[in-house]
């Protein structure tokens, strides 16, 4: 058996895992690389395998760093199914749908831009990742499985979905793969989220493992408690609306992050512990995913299951509005005070937030509040580094909304987290990979492994192959 760590080795996107066992050939998710100038390029150079070689494919989860290749991997020849949650299952089309958007409209502009500069069309430096329609297509391929339930892509292979607690249909997959007489278990964490997550439960403790592979996101780092994040969060609105009169910016993910922060902000308000205020979230695709979160009330947490139930998601004083048109996200330009406004992408590369970024930044009441990861070479990454100037649509935009960084809500695990659902192992996987965390947080995750678990643990470099003895 060998594993090729074919993305998120020593970084945190780009998430795909090849497993070959005599002849069998699947993928361990097929994720986009994103942020970071090269990305595009990454994302279009050729794989080290044939699409078409490729038995089936395990997705843990809807999240476009490990999904958002699916629609190249089929359009280049791959005919397998694609497994995943029946909630991932669900989630997909919308997810790829948007992410074959984002490509269309880039590639359309970069070739404006080339004809522009030459004075005649020419042929786009950038070829084009993949379009809508090949997206819609590669949808065939999903099939959906209920967690903890057997299924059998191979008669070599049986593998159980089990809940990761990270978005709404994450799991972490179980893999018992037989060679010969031998079957070995393989684990793959997929991303976890932190216990006591709003909306989603907690993540599946899982007892056993010959190989383990284990995401570290936050691998070196610890998560303020969530109290204390709350009382941060409900800190900056009073200050923001109440005080100084302006608005507040939250660059999130459409899925998971949206419905967490309107799940908390529901409990907020009716705790009373925040003033009536509006909340825009500009995102036809978060209001998708909104409704997609409410029509699978098995797979959330007790308090989610019964606001959507009692379809409280709008309680007293929570003025909720989903704007689907670019007209009413325009209008939204006109609310200069007293409303939060959500938004993608979450990690500010595209999307409306770039509109809403260039409308706030420059105002002193405003407060942008970052509440996700922002990985290198992002320009959420740049705000909470604290740049005082930023380019938007061509423009140079002065930073003087304040910008806060709200960590404790992250949708991964911190280091005690994420050893806390190591320890749960009963005996140490043979061997453990730690993948998904920049380099410096996945090597250091490995060593802390080593010294307080004793596990034979490593963080593989991009594009190193194992061989599993
Ligand atoms: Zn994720």
């Amino acid at each position: 058996m060998r594993l090729s760590f074919v993305g998120a080795a020593q970084e945190v996107t780009g998430s795909c895992i090849l497993v070959e066992s005599e002849g069998l050939r699947f993928l361990v998710d097929c994720g986009m690389f994103q942020g970071g100038r090269d990305a595009h390029a990454r994302n279009t150079q050729a794989w080290p395998f044939a699409p078409r070689d490729i038995d089936f494919v395990l997705l843990t989860h809807a999240h476009i760093d490990h999904s958002g290749l699916l629609p190249r991997l089929a359009a280049l020849g791959f005919r397998g199914a694609i497994h995943t949650t029946r909630t991932t299952a669900d989630l997909l089309p919308v997810m790829l749908a948007d992410s074959a958007h984002i490509q269309e409209v880039a590639w359309a502009r970069a070739q404006r831009d080339q004809a522009s500069r030459r004075g005649r069309p020419g042929r786009p430096a950038v070829p084009l990742l993949y379009t809508v329609a090949q997206a819609e297509a590669c949808i065939e391929q999903v099939h959906g499985v209920d967690y903890d339930t057997e299924l059998r892509p191979h008669e070599r292979v049986r593998c159980v979905f089990r809940d990761a607690g990270h978005i709404i249909g994450a799991a972490i997959i179980e893999v018992w793969l037989r060679e010969g007489a031998r079957t070995r278990k393989l684990v793959f964490s997929g991303d976890l989220g932190p216990p006591g997550r709003p909306v989603v439960r907690d993540p599946t403790p899982i007892a056993e493992a010959d190989v383990l592979v284990v995401e570290s996101t936050y691998g070196n780092r610890l998560h303020r408690p969530l109290d204390a994040t709350i009382d941060e969060l409900v800190e900056v609105i009073e200050e923001t609306l109440r005080r100084r009169q302006g608005n507040i910016i939250i660059p999130a993910f459409a899925l998971g992050r949206t419905q967490e922060l309107l799940m908390l902000l529901a409990r907020l308000r009716r705790q009373r512990r925040l003033p009536p205020m509006r909340v825009f979230v500009d995102s036809p695709m978060a209001h998708r995913v909104t409704e997609i979160t409410a029509s699978h009330p098995e797979v959330l947490d007790d308090e989610t299951r019964a606001l959507f139930r009692h379809g409280q998601l709008a309680s007293d004083g929570l003025a909720l509005s989903f704007t689907r048109t670019v007209e009413e996200s325009v209008a939204l330009n006109r609310v200069k005070a007293g409303a939060i406004i959500v938004a993608a992408s979450g990690m500010c590369d595209a999307g409306r937030i770039q509109h809403h970024l260039r409308h706030h930044l420059g105002r002193p009441e405003c407060a942008v509040v970052i509440l996700g990861f922002q990985a290198e070479g992002t320009l959420g990454r740049r705000l909470v580094d604290g740049v005082k100037r930023v380019r938007l649509f061509g423009e140079d935009v002065a930073v003087r909304a304040r910008i806060h960084t709200i960590g404790g809500l992250s949708a991964h695990a911190d280091r005690d987290a994420l050893l806390h659902w190591l320890r749960a192992f009963r005996q140490p996987p043979a061997q453990c990979f730690v993948v998904h965390g920049e380099s410096e947080t996945a090597r250091g995750f490995a060593r802390t492994i080593q010294e307080q678990l004793g596990w034979n643990a490593q963080a593989p470099a991009a594009g190193q192959q194992v061989e599993i003895g």
